[in-house]
């Protein structure tokens, strides 16, 4: 663990231009920086850094982060190895403090979490290297050792309790979380045995161990494949407070340099898959973690690359993986983005094609992968009979329901057209075939998390006190309730600022907040963009805006304790400091309606 109060001040020191300066040239516009984007295609720049915020942030694909998340995202490191790795360009020495005393208050039980998976993992590691049958076995699959240490391959023992010897807490609620042990069903009290009580014992036995890394290389899960005949042949982690299964793509982490100088990502069905791959030169292959492929996981790739191929068995398990990839990439397609499928030779997966055939064949077969358009026209019409007129009528009768949820214009109208000259009709004799006008989506930027909803006043006033963190101590914390994340995550900020010095950047919030449970909304909160946006910094309206916001906030706060108040009068008389306080509080009501909304209280005449 490296202590909170040294990453502050590093961030302090090393200077967010000087850093992507030496990766990406940045030429000066206005009060920031500018360069073509390196985490995503582009012709113009929209990729922008601030020095006085020490932040950086892409218009185009939203990519935003301080120093030390840069030097992640670019370089491929974990968040210790990128502070490690500034903290060298800037001759500072990195002071480290064993386990999990940080000295901080309440750091989330997430940051606890991680550190047992990454407790886990190494155990399962040093299992590898004692177990004969675990080496033989990926040795037969043909796999080296360097791919195995590249992708942190562990072997748990056959054994019910191994991780006993790495949780001494092994009967706690904390190693229950990491989903890596299952507590069995008590047993009934049947034919005279006595009751069974709960026990504990480890889900992976006798397996080879995969981990599962999250964006920033922490381990969020484990996959196992088992190494002799058992059951289950494949198991994954359960969903935790970690691991969500529909947003995390197993190999990611490794592959995203490989996958960003391809402009494509390959996805494949399994862990073995991609680590075969790797193994034979093929290194932008991630695989969907024992779940269809969802939405999430096509946006989260096509933001990173324009071009995606799915690659799955030739089964038809597999045919029909890929259809359900089709139909969750029709909604997130963009003009200018591919989505193509390969389809194996029926007896192959990825993994047993690349061994026989080779990582060129392999390349030579995605470079032949069957568009997104052309294989959702085949697959329909080669369901139906096309020689007839009921058969056409049902043909556009499967295709129209897939081809309303094409946004991309381009796309749309070409695939209309091909669906209008296989069925012998003009595109405009179609009916409702034209794509559905909903609600424009937010995009581009990061996945919706869920429909988009009116901001709340103290996420607004989270998004300005980011612009320029001193501001918040102008905020009364008083008047912001904390039932809410938003209420919870603007305290914190808060807080944060009024004990640290003037001149606090937006990168030193963000490194405050790392790994917490507020860091998920205060990445929302940024999300937008409008922490870095063009328009040239005008403080003073900041402070105004604020103060708006404040008296919303107060308004709020007023009406709570007046709703209090009111249902204390109906247990009983109120005290003459109550009666007093209920007064004003009605009168600064009224006043505050009669400024803020005239038309609420027509006047009489
Ligand atoms: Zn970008």
């Amino acid at each position: 663990m490296i202590p909170q109060d040294f990453i502050q001040a590093l961030l302090g020191r090393v200077d967010i231009v000087d850093v992507i300066d030496r990766h990406v040239k940045l030429k000066k516009a206005g009060t920031n920086f500018k360069a073509c984007c390196p985490f995503h295609n582009e012709k113009t720049p929209s990729f922008n850094v601030s020095p006085s915020k020490q932040f950086y942030h892409c218009f185009g694909c939203g990519a935003h982060g301080n120093a030390i998340g840069f030097v992640m995202e670019y370089s491929g490191f974990t968040y210790p190895d990128a502070i490690r790795e500034l903290a060298q360009q800037v001759g500072m020495e990195v002071p480290e403090v064993r386990g999990a005393a940080t000295g901080r208050t309440a750091p989330a039980q997430v940051r606890g979490l991680v550190d047992r998976m990454m407790e886990a993992l190494n155990y399962y590691r040093g299992e590898l290297k004692k177990s004969p049958e675990a080496i033989d076995y990926l040795k037969r699959r043909g796999l080296s050792g360097e791919i195995a240490a590249r992708y942190g391959l562990g072997f748990a023992p056959e054994a019910w309790q191994s991780l006993k010897g790495v949780f001494a807490d092994y009967e706690s609620e904390e190693v229950k979380e990491t989903g890596l042990v299952i507590d069995s069903e008590p047993g009934d009290a049947s034919d005279g045995e006595p009751v069974r009580k709960s026990r504990r014992y480890d889900r992976f036995r006798g397996r080879v161990m995969f981990p599962i890394l999250d964006s920033r290389g922490n381990v969020i899960g484990f996959g196992g494949r088992i190494t002799g005949d058992g059951e289950p042949k494949y198991l994954n982690s359960p969903e935790t407070q970690l691991f969500e299964k529909g947003r995390e793509l197993y190999g990611l982490w490794q592959a995203r340099r490989a996958i960003r100088d391809a402009n494509l990502a390959v996805v494949v069905e399994g862990y073995m898959d991609v680590v075969a791959l790797a193994q034979h030169g093929v290194e932008n292959a991630v695989a969907t973690l024992g779940t269809a492929t969802t939405p999430m996981h096509v946006a989260k790739l096509l933001r990173l690359v324009d071009n995606v191929a799915f690659c799955f068995d030739g089964d038809s398990a597999g045919r029909k993986a890929a259809w359900k990839a089709l139909e969750v990439s029709l909604p997130v397609l963009a003009d200018g983005k591919s989505v193509a499928f390969l389809f194996l030779p029926a007896e192959d997966d990825p993994d047993t094609f690349v061994r026989r055939e080779g990582s060129s064949a392999f390349v030579a077969a995605l470079e032949r992968a069957v568009p997104l358009s052309q294989y959702l026209v085949s697959e329909i019409a080669s369901k139906v009979d096309m020689r007839s007129e009921e058969g056409r009528a049902r043909f556009l009768a499967v295709a129209r329901p897939l081809v309303t949820q094409i946004e991309a214009p381009a796309l749309g109208a070409m695939i209309r057209k091909r669906l209008a000259e296989m069925s012998g009709l003009d595109a405009e004799q179609i009916p409702g075939l034209g794509p559905v006008r909903g609600p424009a989506r937010p995009r581009p930027g990061p996945a919706p998390r869920g429909i988009r909803q009116a901001l709340s006043v103290e996420t607004q006033i989270l998004q300005r006190v980011l612009r320029k963190p001193d501001l918040a101590r102008s905020v009364d914390p008083e008047l912001v309730p904390e039932g809410s994340g938003d209420g919870r995550a603007l305290h914190a900020v808060l807080a944060f600022v009024r004990e640290a010095e003037q001149g606090l950047t937006l990168g030193q919030v963000i490194a405050h907040f790392e790994g917490t449970e507020h860091a998920a909304l205060l990445d929302a909160a940024i999300g937008g963009g409008s922490v870095l946006d063009e328009v040239p910094e005008a403080e003073l309206d900041l402070a105004a805006e604020l103060a708006g916001l404040q008296d919303r906030l107060g308004l709020m706060h007023s009406e709570r304790r007046k709703a209090e108040l009111e249902v204390r009068a109906q247990d009983g008389p109120l005290t003459p400091a109550e009666q007093a306080e209920l007064a004003a509080l009605t009168a600064r009501q009224a006043a505050a309606k009669g400024v803020n909304s005239p038309l609420e209280k027509p006047p009489k005449q």
